[in-house]
């Protein structure tokens, strides 16, 4: 199986934009470098959170480590975790400097968002698996927890969001590898998206957003 080097590896919380729209994931991570609205908007898409520095704490059976960061060789993918549960257990993984097995649960914090979608759960399940290949063990269910409700919703990770995740992150390498930005339809999508502006999807035959700002910028210079 081949394996992608730490250069290479993409961020997992793209998986969310990459579900909404592909283009949007491109604009984001592979455009990023050179357009300054773009940096301001990739803050309030990825709404960065305070994380705690990793930590563990233990509760009864349960050890909880917070912000733990990820990564997969197969998916050529990091991240981080934002809370990551180890609860003991008579058949799991061994933990340096902690007796007993434990079975490993990981939990994605949402502020908003009561109802469970798609692009949390793929990116729950993308998390899973590094967590698997990190351990070398097999994680059957995590949760989202949605601050709004204060609830979690268990995801179980089925072998069809495992191929989903796995297909959708060798997509976006393809892309990143071209530096290619894909063109996509407008769609109802494009009213709720923080990039519409700068996305241009209208107007865009071009499908390069480079493009179009380096010639509204000669526009502007003549
Ligand atoms: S405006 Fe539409 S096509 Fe463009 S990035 Fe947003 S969702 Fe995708």
């Amino acid at each position: 199986m081949s394996e992608y080097n730490e250069d290479e590896f993409l961020m997992i919380s793209g998986i969310q934009h990459f579900k909404f729209c592909r283009r949007q994931w491109a604009l984001i991570h592979i455009e990023q470098q050179w357009a300054e609205n773009v940096h301001t908007v990739i803050g309030e898409l990825m709404h960065e959170k305070a994380h705690d520095p990793y930590l563990t704490e233990k509760r009864r059976d349960v050890l909880i480590t917070r912000a733990m960061p990820v990564s997969s060789r197969t998916l050529g993918v990091s991240g981080e975790c934002d809370i990551v549960e180890f609860h003991q257990c008579e058949d799991g993984v061994k933990l340096f400097g902690h007796r007993g097995l434990y079975e490993i649960f990981p939990v994605e914090y949402k502020k908003g968002k009561p109802k469970l979608d798609e692009e949390d759960i793929l990116q729950l399940t993308a998390q899973a698996m590094c967590l698997e290949e990190m351990f070398s063990t097999s994680i059957a269910s995590g949760a989202v927890y949605y601050g709004e409700t204060r609830r979690r919703e268990n995801v179980a990770f089925t072998d069809d969001l495992r191929r989903q995740v796995k297909d959708m992150f060798a997509e976006m390498h393809q892309y990143y590898d071209r530096r290619y930005t894909p063109k996509v339809k407008w769609s109802k999508a494009c009213n709720a998206c923080s990039l519409k502006d700068i996305c241009l999807p209208k107007i865009g035959k071009s499908g390069s957003v480079r493009t179009y700002i380096a010639k509204t910028l000669k526009e502007e210079d003549t």
